[in-house]
């Protein structure tokens, strides 16, 4: 491919008829005949065409489609339910339950649209975990087949080996050729995790950095470090910035749950984002141009549990940082599983909210109102009436948190922008957010600031975001990269990118299937739409 445009990687595959070999997009390895070119638009379906990836550029490893964060209809939400690891805990017909369709409803829906059905999409998640603890660990082969989910080690024999043409201790063997130094410690995995640039990682987690509760959040030697409840058993993570990756190293109690621990962390830093796409269209808004400019590629500071999210919203509202930070930290201690963390100070799970549901509101040191609201919201999501994992659907779930008592549109909003996913969330009475529009010449009253924000649908999400790191008392600054522990400090008041007006150079007006029509249609054999076609010769033949 001729342009080797990155920007590309995850949003389809290539691959070649004459060598059966699928490259992402920016592969440097071969530039083919166009009429030996195949498009499909996901790995899974080149893998059930026949193709094998490509041993130089990993098309199976690269960053996921933005299309599965952006969107909030079936196909997106069973995507981030099979990233999750839904298909091997609850089998297709857990995942089309969760969705409210019949299985077959959903494989011909995905079919349709992904070019692969439910299982194949969930066999191609399980080679690539496999191949993480193949080449990252010393796990014998028999336990890496279980961790990832295979039936037999045979199955998992025949299946590297069709994928990868390679076998599991010949992968095994060149991973090792390729490592520097020993493996990490038994149940520690050290991972990269790629995402687009540009990748303003200091948003991010500055953000997170700065509202971690001690016990479950910590950020040390430039870490972000967490502790993760996950299906199986639970882990403990720590995450690094880097230019164009973060740096991820996980211990996990179970290696069943690495794939879901590796989504998770993903969508709690936002990383599957398509940064080009929301530079486009913030970047020309007189308001905001220079903001964009000075620091683009913003991602969502998401979540790794959607419950937690909600919860620590609920318990934030009306109060200071510190005050919200106080009232996590006494649930933590008092509710939370205790865990060991021989790396660093964690020392609880976030408590789970079964065991929430049966807290006697009394003893919660907060407000009578406060307390009845966090009582209700805890046993709406024990009840499954508010859904807010990666299946949930955004506009039911605003509605229900609504009519729940104490939360007003701040908390739904802040919930779909952090907890959900959604892009386009605008917590338009959010002091922070009103202050940085008002420093930017805005009007600063609610009012005025959701009609002027009909112009950034639908990216509102990021619009917050980036008048959040605008704020001039900086609170969000990451500066861990530099320091061994850091706590978050304030930087120069005049460091609040509210300098002149910058344009945002664009190389090319690429198309992006954000602007495509919702529903892209993939038919038989991975051909692709118009548009995605169109898009796809404009790079590379
Ligand atoms: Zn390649």
């Amino acid at each position: 491919m001729q342009s080797r445009d990155a920007r590309f990687d995850g949003w389809f595959v290539t691959a070649v008829l004459t060598t059966g070999i699928y490259c992402r997009p920016s592969c440097p390895a071969r530039t083919p005949l166009p009429r030996n070119v195949r498009f499909h638009p996901t790995a899974a379906a080149a893998q059930a065409a026949g193709f094998r990836p490509c041993k130089r550029c990993r098309p199976d490893a690269s960053p996921g489609s933005p299309e599965w964060n952006v969107r909030g209809d079936v196909v997106a939400r069973a995507m981030r339910l099979i990233a999750d690891g839904t298909v091997d805990r609850d089998g297709v017909t857990g995942l089309a339950a969760r969705l409210g369709y019949t299985t077959r409803q959903l494989e011909r829906i995905l079919q349709a649209e992904v070019g692969a059905g439910p299982l194949a999409l969930a066999r191609s998640q399980r080679t690539q975990t496999a191949r993480i603890l193949i080449e990252t660990t010393d796990l014998p082969f028999g336990e890496v087949a279980f961790a990832a989910g295979f039936s037999s080690i045979r199955q998992f024999n025949d299946t590297v080996r069709a994928v990868f043409d390679m076998t599991p201790t010949g992968l095994r063997a060149r991973a090792r050729s390729r490592r520097h130094g020993a493996p990490g410690l038994p149940g520690t995995l050290s991972l990269r995790l790629p995402t687009r640039t540009p990748f303003a990682h200091d948003g991010v987690f500055g953000h997170l950095g700065a509202g971690t509760v001690p016990g479950i959040e910590e950020v040390r030697h430039g870490a972000y470090r967490r502790t993760l409840r996950l299906p199986w058993g639970w882990g403990i993570v720590a995450l690094t910035p880097q230019p164009d990756h973060v740096r991820c190293q996980l211990t996990l109690t179970d290696f069943r749950d690495l794939a879901s621990a590796i989504a998770r962390c993903r969508r709690l830093l936002d990383l599957d984002a398509d940064p080009e796409a929301v530079i486009q269209h913030l970047g020309t808004d007189p308001h905001l141009s220079a903001l964009v400019a000075k620091a683009p590629g913003q991602r969502i500071p998401r979540t790794v549990d959607g419950a937690e999210l909600a919860i620590r919203v609920l318990l934030g509202q009306q109060v200071s940082v510190k005050a919200a930070r106080t009232h996590v930290r006494r649930l933590v201690t008092a509710y939370g599983e205790p865990i060991e963390d021989p790396g660093g100070d964690l020392t609880h799970l976030f408590p789970s909210v079964t065991g929430l549901a049966d807290v006697v509101p009394e003893h919660l040191a907060l407000p009578t109102a406060r307390r009845h609201s966090f009582s209700r919201l805890v046993q709406a999501i024990a009840a499954g009436d508010v859904e807010l994992g990666p299946g949930g659907d955004w506009e039911r779930t605003r509605h229900r948190l609504l009519a729940l008592p104490g939360v007003g549109p701040w908390t739904a909003e802040m919930i779909a922008m952090r907890g959900l996913g959604d892009p386009d969330a605008f917590p338009v009475d959010d002091l922070g957010l009103r202050r940085a529009a008002q420093q930017l010449g805005m009007r600063g009253s609610v009012r005025a600031l959701t009609d002027h924000s009909i112009r950034w649908r639908p990216w509102r999400s990021y619009v917050t975001q980036h008048l959040w790191t605008a704020l001039r008392n900086c609170q969000y600054l990451w500066i861990g990269v530099f320091q061994a522990t850091s706590v978050p400090v304030c930087c120069s008041p005049s460091d609040g990118g509210l300098g002149g007006v910058i344009s945002v150079g664009r190389s090319s007006s690429l198309p992006l299937w954000k602007t495509a029509p919702a529903r892209t249609r993939a038919t038989r054999c991975g051909a692709l739409t118009a548009r995605q076609r169109a898009c796809a010769a404009s790079i590379s033949l």
